[in-house]
């Protein structure tokens, strides 16, 4: 049975971004992306907002996004590679204490060089059809509702057309003579001792073991490097060989309200923000449920990302639950936009963060041949080109990453053993 270089399991953005950099990096080595799934992107990458933002407290978020975003233009503007970009902003609602506590992080981003723009109350009032004061309802006291105080919005954010991105990885990841298959389970990562020596049950705890390659459905896959970018399965595989990640699968949710009514539809269209004379991606005040402009729809796309007592749990096939949306995210958009009154989604899915709950940052690592690229915490679109270069960088045994831009990153930081990574002060 022939040996390939590398072989990648999970043909999701991380997945593929990964293997299209190794290819990149090492162009003579053979390397195999192979997926469960009929398709590339099929996993939690097609489930997504597909949303990003250049806008970060952490160091490490910020560098993360902010190289493959540049990238994401690049690929746009340069090589005309048609991903849909739409430079939508983010419009993040404040009540006022969430703003008394959020200004100095904002303050030190200014500083930071970071472009951000405030409105007042007032400003917003006569911006966007809104209301801002709400604190009188006794619907929205009752769910402790706060009045908009301020708005801060972000200009270097938008949203990209995800398959296209995938399409863009798998197609020059395939046309530098990377090998895909799919329909193709792991079932087990294969272990070998360094040094077989033929006795029975080896490889024993006094050999050295290596990951050897992966057992499929369709057969045995031998690999010098193994990479795991399985997305919320990658613990599946990890658990059963005793690899420690940190990365817990949480349900997330998607519900799509067509713009039909004239209300909705000049909502939808709001001028004066951006470009692309639409609405932003907006942010509620607590609980910070977001509103997605899908312009290609003409819709909105609502979501909130749950905790307490959401369930950490894979789920194969995870379904939204009609009541998330009727007893939870309605009443609460309902109270700020009265556009949305009585309005249904048209279509609704669901899918599942990979989330690291110790620091929410991705999690690259490599032992005993085995790769692991991961736990991207619900942003995975929006680093996935930084990510996918630190995995390739470990792959070729470099201690430094070179981001987009040249920007410089040391691999380690996102391993567990050396781990360095800023902690984010604002979060959604
Ligand atoms: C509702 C929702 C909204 C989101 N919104 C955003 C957003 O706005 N912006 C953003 O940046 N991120 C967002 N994300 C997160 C983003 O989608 C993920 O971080 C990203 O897609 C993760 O990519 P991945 O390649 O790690 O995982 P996946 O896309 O899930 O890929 C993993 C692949 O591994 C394959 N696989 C698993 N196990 C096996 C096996 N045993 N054998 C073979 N193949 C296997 C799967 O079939 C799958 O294709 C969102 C996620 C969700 C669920």
């Amino acid at each position: 049975m022939s040996e390939y270089d590398a072989i990648v399991v999970g043909a999701g953005i991380i997945g593929l971004a990964t293997a299209y950099h190794m290819k990149k990096t090492r162009p003579n080595d053979r390397i195999l992306v192979i997926d469960k799934m009929s398709g590339a992107g099929q996993g939690n990458t097609a489930k997504s907002a597909a949303m990003f933002r250049s806008f970060f407290y952490s160091h490490t978020n910020l560098t993360l996004v902010d190289t493959t975003v540049e990238f994401f233009k690049h690929l746009h503007n340069q090589l005309g590679y048609d991903l849909r970009l739409k430079w939508t902003g983010y419009l993040w609602l404040f009540s006022k204490p969430q703003y008394s506590a959020i200004e100095p992080v904002l303050k030190s981003m200014s500083e930071e060089g970071l472009p951000y723009h405030i409105y007042e109350e007032e400003e917003l009032a006569d911006r966007l059809p809104i209301t801002t004061k709400i604190s009188d309802d006794e619907e929205a006291q009752k769910m402790k509702l706060k009045d908009v105080d301020r708005a801060v919005f972000i200009p270097k954010a938008g949203s990209i057309d995800i398959d296209a991105l995938v399409k863009f990885y798998e197609t020059e990841f395939k046309r530098l003579g990377g090998e895909v298959q799919f329909n193709t389970e792991v079932r087990r990562i294969i272990i070998e001792p360094e040094e077989p020596l033929g006795i029975p049950d080896e490889p024993f705890f006094w050999q050295d073991s290596r990951a050897a390659g992966v057992d499929t459905q369709r057969g045995r896959l031998l690999a010098k490097k193994t990479v795991i970018a399985a997305g919320v399965w990658t613990n599946m595989l990890l658990r059963d060989i005793g690899v420690y990640f940190p990365m817990e699968p949480i349900k997330r949710q998607l519900f799509s309200i067509k713009a039909l009514k004239p209300d909705l539809r000049n909502l939808l269209t709001t001028k004066g923000f951006n470009s692309e004379g639409c609405l932003p991606f907006t942010i509620l005040p607590d609980p910070p449920i977001y509103i997605k402009p899908a312009l290609d729809e003409d819709a909105f796309w609502f979501s909130f990302g749950d905790h307490f007592p959401r369930a950490f749990k894979l789920e194969e096939d995870p379904q939204p639950e009609e009541n998330f949306y009727r007893y939870g995210i309605y009443q609460v958009v309902t109270k700020y936009f009265k556009q949305f009154q009585d309005a249904h989604p048209y279509s609704s899915w669901a899918g599942q963060y990979a989330l690291n709950t110790i620091d929410g940052q991705p999690v690259v690592f490599e032992e005993n041949d085995l790769l692991v690229v991961g736990s991207c915490s619900g942003s995975g679109n929006m680093k996935c080109d930084a990510v996918g270069r630190i995995g390739a960088a470990l792959y070729d045994n470099q201690a430094h990453a070179s981001l987009f831009g040249e920007t410089d990153f040391k691999v380690h930081d996102l391993s567990l053993t050396h781990r360095s990574v800023d902690l984010e002060k604002l979060i959604i």
